[in-house]
């Protein structure tokens, strides 16, 4: 089924424990959007980049099917910035740098093959970004899925939960939740988040996994353990385009389609925390998904 996705498609510049890079490709949608077009085949961007984007990486997502006549190049302009440093844990960071460019005045302009989409993914950018692509939509999607970080609770917080209010899954991670709801405990930390409007609420604790919450329903997907975690940038992103893009590709919304949506999720989130920025994600191929996603369900199988 149709996925629109919007986000951020940016320049990122990363420090971990193993390294620094110069300015790489992210961007939420850009995770997002790679993650979803390995299980979903109708995905459409609406976006915003400067005219210093790396083009080759837009020519990658059509190669792969992602229909970006709603991708903004704004001449002049620079994309959107961000620079974080990740402390030696790998499961928090700080942000050093968040420049929003193209970012501060965008106008998402919704192609109009795209104004009544199945499914909709609105991942991290302004909240007001988000409620105005979704006031524009002419049909009521099956789905929508919202992502947002600290920032935007810092600056936007009243924004923020007039989306928020408006979306039927939330995936938010850990800290961010007890920010949002002032509770510590997270079953606490959902309940109070259902009461802001989404029926559903996922929780990500990076290395620790993931929490399914529908009211009393809850669930829970571990992340792969793995030998090597080299730049955690966009793990939550690809997260929710695998979980977002597998519910689209099997066309349900149901809370067993879901907890099988976040093994997807938590599976290609293994893949984008090998390297820097979006080049393991863009490298994987079916038959490697194939065998972790094997991997994954041997990590989460009793006998019961
Ligand atoms: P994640 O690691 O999944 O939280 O997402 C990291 C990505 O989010 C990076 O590639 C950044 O470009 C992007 N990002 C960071 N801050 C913001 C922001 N304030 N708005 C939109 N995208 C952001």
């Amino acid at each position: 089924m149709s996925l629109l996705i919007i986000g951020s498609v940016a320049f990122d510049a990363i420090e971990t424990p193993f390294g620094k890079t110069g300015k790489i490709v992210g961007g939420a949608a850009s995770f997002i959007s790679l993650a979803s077009s390995l299980l979903n085949p109708k995905n459409g961007l609406v976006a915003v980049v400067g005219e210093d984007f790396d083009m080759e990486f837009i020519a990658e997502l059509n190669r792969r099917g992602v229909d970006t006549q709603g991708l903004q190049i704004k001449q002049g302009e620079k994309s959107f910035f961000w620079s974080g440093k990740y402390h030696l844990d790998m499961n928090s960071r700080d942000t050093l740098v968040t420049e929003l460019n193209v970012l501060g005045d965008f106008d998402p302009i919704i192609p109009d093959d795209w104004k009544e989409p199945d499914f909709v993914m609105l991942g991290n950018l302004s909240p007001q970004v988000q409620l105005t692509t979704l006031n524009r939509l002419t049909q009521k999607p099956k789905l929508v899925v919202m992502d947002t970080m600290n920032f935007w609770m810092d600056i936007a917080m009243p924004e923020l939960k007039e989306v928020i209010a408006k979306v039927d899954v939330l995936t938010i991670n850990d800290e961010e939740a007890r920010q949002l709801s002032g509770e510590y405990a997270l079953k606490k930390a959902a309940r109070a988040i259902h009461a802001m409007g989404p029926h559903t609420v996922i929780i990500k604790k990076g290395e620790h996994g993931a929490l399914l919450f529908q009211h009393e329903e809850v669930f829970f997907c571990p992340a792969l353990p793995l030998e090597e975690v080299f730049d955690p940038t966009g793990a939550g992103d690809t997260f929710a385009g695998g979980f977002v893009g597998y519910l689209a590709s099997v066309g349900r919304t149901d809370f067993e389609a879901m907890k099988t949506a976040i093994v997807y999720g938590s599976c290609l989130a293994s893949f984008a925390v090998e390297k820097f920025g979006t080049e393991s994600l863009a490298a994987v191929s079916p038959e490697a998904m194939q065998a972790r996603l094997a991997e994954f369900k041997r990590l989460i199988a009793v006998e019961a």
